[in-house]
């Protein structure tokens, strides 16, 4: 039985269901029937018997021939016979004993290798003797009828059965199509690993075209969570492998070409700066990590935004020595829950990224200000700007606008922005962007003061 297909086991069950159910309708039915008309006989042949009895007799009291006399009536056969038991007239079925006694008024029955009988005796008493008058009525014969609709019955209930067995097992079957193409799509993709396969069932509204369908979504986020890690790993590899490879030919410059100490001492300088950039990368490599996996620890503690920022703020123009001006409209007090560290980074991203952007000299704007229930804070530049084009891919890891520009001394990997987006996703805020190709670009964070979302 295990190993059967489903929709044969399904199709058995109900076939099997359907001729028990058939079986005992047919069955009480035949039953009802043979009650109906035995009842219908016993009935029938006292009354007729009663009824004959009768026409026998004479006003006087004797008996009187009746010329022609037909003895068989309502389907009662009937025979006449004198004291002796001699038959004066009429025939039963001759199956039965016809010197059998006779039971005066009295209904019984026989059953001989013929078949049942109901039988009927009436004594008619003459003057100067006594007649017998019995009644048979075959109830073989009273249930043909009943027996062959019970045979029709059953032939067109057969019938029906197969009918519904084979139709119930092609409508099974075709619902199990999905089914099937769902199996061989899983078993193609463990095969060649091919995660582009679908099983692109259409539209349809029955459960096994949803679930058909929830499997192809599943296999689309799959597919793509595959492809986004891939591509991550090689992008990663990628921005390790140039510092590795100016490490080692700095270190191959030292040990077979330089000579002086000025040159040693700027080999290392470019091993230094090249280690840096690494240790950076592995750093912003191993926070996205644990972003992914959702282990980085969170600290949401009462912070003070506008103080945080003002540090940050500090902290850049040092580092930044250039012409460009930092100005800030930074409303003091302004207070949220928030991770400070995390807020630190998203803050330090968008303003160095200001000043990478912006032109020789030019102006970052850092606003910070408050509604009932959020915060806001913009960083806005007067820098390079970015084109309507690029702007929905700077949110992508590892993506640059310009390679050349950034893929510099300042160790940019294209990785400041999706991890901006994701610290914004933590403090249940959202982060936009404005900006204009040589005009300028505008970063504005808003979050709520105590996040209930919280990723
Ligand atoms: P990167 O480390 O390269 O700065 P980000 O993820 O921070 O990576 O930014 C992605 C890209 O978005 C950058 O390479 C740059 O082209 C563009 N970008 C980000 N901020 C600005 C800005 N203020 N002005 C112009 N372009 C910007």
């Amino acid at each position: 039985m295990k190993n059967l297909s489903v929709k044969f086991k399904v199709t058995l069950w109900y076939t099997l269901a359907m001729i028990l159910v058939s079986s005992l309708v047919l069955l009480t039915m035949h039953s009802l029937n043979n009650e109906i008309i035995e009842r219908d006989i016993s009935s029938r042949i006292e009354k007729t018997v009663e009824e004959t009895s009768r026409q026998f007799l004479g006003r006087d009291g004797r008996m009187r021939s009746v010329p022609g006399f037909v003895y068989y009536a309502q389907g009662v056969h009937m025979a006449l016979y004198d004291a002796n038991g001699n038959s004066v007239g009429g025939q039963i079925p001759f199956s039965l004993d016809a010197t059998a006694d006779f039971m005066p008024n009295i209904l019984r029955t026989e059953i001989t290798a013929a078949g049942k009988y109901y039988i009927y005796d009436k004594p008619i008493r003459a003057q100067d003797t006594i007649y017998w008058l019995k009644g048979v009525v075959s109830v073989s014969d009273e249930n043909y009828s009943a027996v062959s609709s019970l045979k029709t019955n059953l032939l067109v209930t057969i019938i029906l059965i197969c009918i519904a067995a084979i139709g119930g097992y092609f409508i099974i079957s075709r619902a199990f199509v999905p089914v099937n193409k769902i199996s061989k799509t899983a078993r193609e993709i463990a095969d060649s690993n091919d995660l582009t396969q679908r099983i692109n069932i259409g539209a349809g509204r029955d459960e096994i075209c949803a679930l058909a369908n929830t499997f192809d979504e599943m296999l689309e986020k799959i597919e793509k969570t595959f492809n986004r890690e891939k591509q991550f790993t090689s992008d990663a590899s990628h921005e390790l492998r140039t510092p590795v490879a100016v490490i080692l030919s700095e270190c191959e410059y030292m040990t077979d070409c330089a000579k002086t100490t000025e040159e040693f001492l700027e080999s290392a300088d470019v091993v230094k700066r090249q280690a840096k950039k690494m240790s950076k990368l592995i750093s912003e490599l191993l926070t996205i990590s644990r972003m992914d996996k959702n282990t980085l620890q969170l600290n949401f503690e009462e912070t003070d935004i506008s103080e945080l920022l003002g540090f940050v703020c500090d902290e850049q123009i040092e580092i930044h020595d250039t012409n460009i001006l930092l100005e800030r409209k930074i409303v003091p007090g302004i207070t949220a829950k928030a991770d400070r560290s995390l807020l630190s980074r998203l803050f330090i991203n968008l303003i160095s990224n200001a000043y990478q952007y912006s032109k020789e000299t030019g102006t970052i704007t850092v606003s910070l200000s408050e509604t009932p229930g959020n915060v806001i804070c913009s960083v806005a530049d007067t820098g390079i700007g970015i084109s309507q084009e690029n702007l929905p891919k700077i949110w992508e890891r590892f993506y640059q606008v310009d390679d050349a520009r950034t893929a510099n001394e300042s160790g940019s990997m294209g990785l400041g922005l999706s991890m901006v987006k994701w610290i914004a996703q933590c403090h249940g805020g959202s982060i936009t962007v404005n900006s204009e190709l040589g005009k300028g670009s505008e970063f504005v964070f808003t979050f709520p003061k105590e996040p209930h979302n919280l990723k």
